[in-house]
C-alpha cells in the first residue's frame, strides 16, 4: 500500500492579522499544514500541544515577546528539537545575534518575501544551514 508522505505541520506565531493570513496562504499553496497563534500564551499552548514540525515566530509579541516563548520552548523537555525560525522586522545591528542567543535556529527578515518564502521553509524543514 502506497504511504502518503507526512505533510509538514507549521506553527506560526504572530499577533499581525494581516502576517497571518499572507504566510498562511503561502504555506497551504506549498502544502503544507499550518497552525496560527496570535500571542506567545496561545502559541506555546499549541505548540505543546500539537508538536509541530517548525515554528515560526514573530518577535515583538504583545505581552511576551518572541525571546521569551522561544526560549521558553527550548527548555521544555519535548519541544527543544522544534526548529524555531525568527519572522522578525527587528534589523538593527545586533538583532540577529540576540535572536539566535534566544535559542532561534534560523531568521527570516520581515516585509515577507512570498516568492523567497517556501524556498526558506524547506531549507529550513530539511535543516540546511541558513543561507542569508
Ligand atoms: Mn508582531
Amino acid at each position: 500500500m502506497d504511504q502518503e508522505p507526512k505533510r509538514p505541520l507549521i506553527l506560526y506565531i504572530e499577533d499581525n492579522a494581516d502576517n497571518r493570513l499572507l504566510v498562511r496562504r503561502v504555506l497551504e499553496a506549498e502544502n503544507y499544514r499550518v497552525l496560527l497563534a496570535g500571542d506567545a500564551h496561545s502559541g506555546y499552548a499549541e505548540a505543546l500541544a500539537y508538536r509541530p514540525d517548525l515554528i515560526l515566530m514573530d518577535i515583538n509579541l504583545p505581552e511576551v515577546d518572541g525571546y521569551t516563548v522561544t526560549a521558553r520552548i527550548k527548555t521544555t523537555p519535548g519541544l527543544e528539537n522544534i526548529r524555531v525560525i525568527a519572522l522578525t522586522a527587528n534589523v538593527m545591528k545586533g538583532d540577529r545575534e540576540k535572536t539566535l542567543a534566544a535559542g532561534c535556529d534560523g531568521y527570516i527578515q520581515k516585509p515577507i518575501d512570498v516568492d523567497a518564502l517556501p524556498d526558506q521553509i524547506a531549507n529550513f524543514l530539511n535543516n540546511q544551514p541558513d543561507p542569508t
